[in-house]
């Protein structure tokens, strides 16, 4: 991943004390520029809304957000294109890159994600995406109850009936007699 400059920058040194809320909502494009050319995600991210708590302690800088988000992905049983919602909170630490102050930290690191940032700027934009990307599923679903395709002739069983012996019993029994065949 790569940040770019038409990121969401924060200028560490304008965080004032009581902490800095900043709310954005970004879609398509802005996910997209998060990757490189020929690194493609297998989803979209459609709308994203964000917003989040900067707050800045002897130079670590904590950031404490929510994330509401609607990506596109396939469903891993129709391979129809679903909109999944998603939403997280999330919570990241940042400690500047200078030797001097690494001697600050007494922080319970396991229990926290924690980064370092160089000069006075963090870009939130690769921070947000790898929180969205943590979210997506393994087994993306159009719905809990997606059919799925008929696995012999290929219909979506979501929209229609299809005339192959069907039902999960068959394709049990389908295995029980490869099984016995081996044997
Ligand atoms: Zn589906
Ligand atoms: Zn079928």
């Amino acid at each position: 991943m790569i940040s770019t400059t038409n990121s969401l920058k924060i200028n560490v040194v304008t965080i004032p004390d009581e902490g800095l809320n900043f709310v954005f909502a970004e879609g398509k494009d802005w996910f997209r520029q998060c990757f490189q050319e020929g690194e493609n995600p297998d989803f979209e991210v459609q709308k994203a809304d964000v917003s989040c708590l900067i707050t800045k302690t002897s130079g670590t800088v904590f950031i404490r957000g929510k994330i509401d988000a609607i990506i596109n992905i396939n469903c891993s049983r129709c391979l129809e294109e679903a909109k999944l919602p998603l939403a997280a909170d999330f919570t990241y630490t940042l400690i500047p890159d200078k030797p001097e102050l690494k001697e600050d930290m007494e922080l319970t690191q396991e229990e926290l994600e924690i980064s370092h940032y160089h000069g006075d700027f963090i870009d939130l934009t690769p921070i947000i995406c790898e929180q969205i990307i943590l979210q997506i599923p393994i087994k993306a679903l159009c719905s809990e109850q997606c059919k799925g395709l008929c696995p012999q002739c290929g219909t979506n069983l979501n929209y229609d009936k299809c005339a192959c012996p069907s039902s999960c019993m068959d394709s049990r029994m389908a295995v029980l007699k490869n099984f016995k065949i081996n044997n």
